[in-house]
């Protein structure tokens, strides 16, 4: 048939489910939301479904203001960061010169790129899985970077970013910092400092809220309402009343995130270490996964065996740079130490 589309999806990790399992594929915070979130839910009222949700989110984007010393105005709220970085992309990349992200990635934006007709380029990280910036000072219709990268964890500080932003001051740079909260520094409150930055956040990792989806974009609020606008050309109420009240209530809660988030990273740097010791090599992260090797044993072997025991981690086969390595996300100290038993007891 003639007109039909043909499209590459986005391939998420797996969501398996059994009772004794280690799900450790898919980046979900090792802990439970905060027991404020479980308050809010406990005082909702479904009367309150009766009626659309909020238009303007006013709610969390008041929330979200205080945390970061801004303006409600300065927030667009989407149904998880997926959405958000989706709006981004229709928003942002309107341009006949290719926009720009390291080939390993977010593996989304290139299907963003194909699915809305936006021209990419795929710009490799160096050998040692890091972005070499200069890389980026060539002719581009945007640039999307993750901070920390996903599946690599590598970092950049907020100085190495703010030399960036200076240098591609007429391009808009959307910085996705899904993972900034286990050791990063956010750009979030200079989005007033440059008009070519967008921040995009989610609820998903550091909140432990991934099956509520909620993430939002943090901009001047010339850019925040071009997102607005790409928002009601799809769908306005896109954030339903439950998750906006649930995910205000975490954001209120910022001591109980900094404790587990902490533990996180604590248990990160355990299980790096031990993994050192027997011989795997991995590269330093400020998520909350790792991205490991090692020289003599197949990770894809690895990887099924651990699977077999019912404890899941992730495999890429490609690109094939990845195909050697395996990406573990840190889940409680007490699970680390289960998985650590099972890597030795496997080699
Ligand atoms: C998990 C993840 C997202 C998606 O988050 P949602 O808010 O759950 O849609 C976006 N970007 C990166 C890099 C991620 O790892």
């Amino acid at each position: 048939m003639k007109g039909i589309r043909k499209i590459t999806p986005y391939i998420p990790g797996k969501q398996p489910n059994f009772a004794d399992m280690i799900k450790i594929n898919t980046n979900e915070n090792a802990f439970p939301p905060s027991p404020k979130v479980k308050e809010a839910l406990a005082h909702f009222s479904t009367n309150q479904l009766k009626l659309y949700s909020s238009l303007t989110n006013e709610s969390l984007t008041t929330a979200l203001a205080e945390k970061f010393q801004l303006k409600p105005k300065n927030f667009l709220i989407g149904n998880g960061s997926d959405e958000v970085l989706a709006f981004c992309f229709l928003a942002f990349f309107n341009s006949d010169f290719p926009v720009l992200f390291p080939d390993i990635t977010y593996g989304f934006y290139k299907v963003w790129g194909e699915l809305f007709h936006i021209p990419f380029e795929e710009i490799p990280l160096d050998a040692d899985f890091q972005i070499d910036f200069s890389d980026y000072n060539r002719k581009n219709g945007g640039i999307i970077l993750t901070n920390p990268n996903a599946p690599t964890g590598d970092y950049h500080t907020l100085s190495e970013m703010k030399d960036f932003l200076k240098k591609h001051s007429d391009e808009i740079v959307v910085v996705d910092e899904a993972y900034i909260d286990f050791g990063g520094e956010s750009l979030a409150p200079l989005v007033n400092e440059f008009d070519n930055l967008i921040v995009v956040q989610t609820f998903s990792k550091a909140a432990a809220l991934a099956g509520l989806r909620v993430g939002y974009a943090v901009g001047n609020a010339e850019l925040i309402s071009i997102l607005n606008a790409i928002k009601s050309s799809f769908n306005p109420y896109s954030v339903d009343i439950l998750s906006e009240k649930l995910a205000t209530a975490a954001v209120k809660d910022e001591e109980y995130y900094k404790k587990i988030n902490a533990e996180i990273c604590q248990t990160r740097e355990y299980f790096t270490e031990e993994l050192a010791k027997l011989g795997f090599q991995t590269v330093p992260s400020k998520a909350n996964f790792i991205l490991t090797t090692h020289p003599e044993r197949s990770m894809k072997k690895l990887f099924e065996e651990l699977t077999n025991q019912h404890i899941f981690v992730r495999y890429f086969d490609k690109p094939q740079r990845l195909a050697s390595f395996l990406r573990i996300t840190i889940g409680t100290r007490e699970e680390m130490e289960v998985v650590l038993n099972a890597i030795k007891k496997l080699s």
